[in-house]
């Protein structure tokens, strides 16, 4: 059964047929995978096929078995957690990305990877208008950047002694970060053997983002105390609200002390193509570290994660192994990625980033992130005078975080009650699909207005089947 080349360009030209439909039909599948937990894989053979099977019926299977088991992430109905969008040219460049399936390790293993990553990175960064003398590498997501980041600053403040030695039990390394950042924070101090109990997180202000005073507090107790703040992780756009901690205070923070600032704009980083946002990185010039997203709200298929630093010296000391197999003529001459980051192994990521910004243009882009943002706010405009419904203040940039509370309404227990109801069921219509977050204990429902095919009658739509659906309760 095994398929040859001319059956090979046969079923080609088919799935790129199915692919041109999946994206014409999209909203006729629920948004959210209405199955049950373990339907699927009940459905599935115990044992793998003795014998090859004809792709037709691989197919069959696949549109039958697999597709009811998709939550539709590319839907224009889809405003859940944060977007994982794609695009056209995304999608093409991956398909001859798969096709090639070169493994982009070192830059012998292939120059234009390794180069054209190079040169991404440098594009993005003056798209995002990041500061000159940073210098970037695709890591497969921002938990990872966030894991370099954290060994990078360990082994730099420790003068590169875990790395050779271990801890020694004396380093006695404090982190801090707000009660509102990512949980992949806690996933790095973990795995970085940094000790949960050593990461701080410091109180927020009405906004959600980091309370400064309550920060320099948590340094100056510890500083008395005898143990050795290092680092600060800050966040523009927490996962929970969009809330943007102050990064030019963090900024003057981590001067003061000498700890290394790590800045997680995984989402939101994306908002910076336009130079009105860029108020969010004044105090940039202080971080070692940036990572953004493109796979999230850039149009490019996960994954992809831009991570930039200031001292690429101190992270490929950090990471960098040479064994007698990788040992090249050009080393030092080129970027070898694998001393970059965690894995030997790499795809090549930055032909996808070349497609979709080459296809869009700067200008596409910014139009598009701009589109967003404005039907973001003018949803927030209408939760904001609806009865019935609060806005979650401040509404930043395309999240819109709000609740649904009748005037009658006034015990949390009850409001959460009724918004969780409200989730599920308008998640069980299948039409559309959104999550939640809680602010100050009470669930709050988000909006995220990301999605790359996203038009104004979408988001109007769903507004509407929200005001319905509240109704019911
Ligand atoms: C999504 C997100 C992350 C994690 O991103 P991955 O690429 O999935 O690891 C980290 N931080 C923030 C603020 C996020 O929104």
């Amino acid at each position: 059964m095994t398929m040859n080349l001319e059956e090979f360009r046969e079923y080609a030209h088919q799935f790129t047929d199915w692919m041109a439909d999946y994206y014409r039909n999209i909203e006729k599948y629920p948004v959210k995978s209405q199955v049950k937990p373990g339907e699927i894989f009940e459905k599935l053979p115990d044992m793998p096929p003795q014998r090859g099977e004809s792709m037709d019926k691989v197919f069959d299977d696949f549109n039958s078995l697999i597709l009811p088991g998709i939550t539709h992430w590319q839907s224009p109905n889809y405003f859940a957690y944060f977007t994982a969008n794609t695009s056209f040219p995304s999608i093409l460049a991956e398909m001859l990305t798969a096709t090639m399936a070169a493994q982009c390790m070192i830059w012998e293993t292939s120059p234009a990877a390794a180069e054209l990553e190079e040169k991404m990175m440098n594009w993005l960064k003056k798209m995002i208008g990041l500061p000159e003398y940073f210098e970037g590498v695709i890591q497969d997501t921002a938990s990872t950047a966030t894991l370099v980041s954290l060994l990078t600053a360990r082994e730099k403040y420790t003068d590169f002694s875990v790395n050779e030695y271990g801890y020694s039990g004396n380093e006695k390394l404090r982190i801090y970060c707000s009660t509102e950042t990512h949980s992949s924070i806690e996933k790095a101090v973990k795995i970085a053997g940094l000790g949960k109990n050593n990461l701080m997180k410091v109180e927020v202000d009405q906004s959600l983002a980091i309370n400064t005073s309550e920060l320099r507090n948590a340094i100056e107790k510890d500083l008395q105390n005898g143990l050795k703040p290092f680092c600060i992780v800050a966040t523009l756009g927490t996962t929970g609200t969009l809330a943007i901690d102050p990064l030019h205070k963090i900024a003057g923070i981590c001067n003061e002390y000498k700890l290394w600032l790590h800045v997680d704009a995984a989402f939101a980083g994306t908002a910076l193509v336009l130079p009105e946002n860029r108020w969010m990185t004044i105090g940039i010039d202080q971080a070692d570290s940036f990572v953004f997203n493109p796979h999230k709200w850039m149009f490019t298929n996960f994954d992809c994660s831009a991570y930039f630093v200031k001292d690429k010296e101190a992270l490929i000391k950090t990471f960098e192994i040479l064994p007698e197999y990788l040992k090249t003529g050009t080393r030092g001459v080129v970027n070898d990625y694998r001393d970059w980051g965690i894995q030997l192994g790499r795809r090549f990521r930055a032909l996808k980033l070349w497609f979709v910004i080459r296809n869009y243009g700067v200008e596409g882009i910014s139009k598009k992130v701009d589109e967003h943002i404005e039907m973001a706010k003018e949803l927030a405009g209408k939760i904001k005078s609806a009865s019935n419904f609060a806005l979650f203040e401040p509404q930043h940039l395309n999240l819109v975080c709000f609740r649904y509370q009748p005037e009658y309404v006034h015990a949390h227990e009850e409001i959460n009650d009724l918004n969780q109801k409200l989730l599920q069921n308008l998640n069980d219509t299948g039409k559309i699909f959104l999550t939640h977050t809680k602010v100050n204990g009470l669930i709050t429902l988000r909006m995220v207005i990301a999605q790359t095919y996203l038009e104004n009658r979408y988001v109007d739509k769903a507004w509407e089947l929200i005001q319905k659906t509240a109704k019911t309760l």
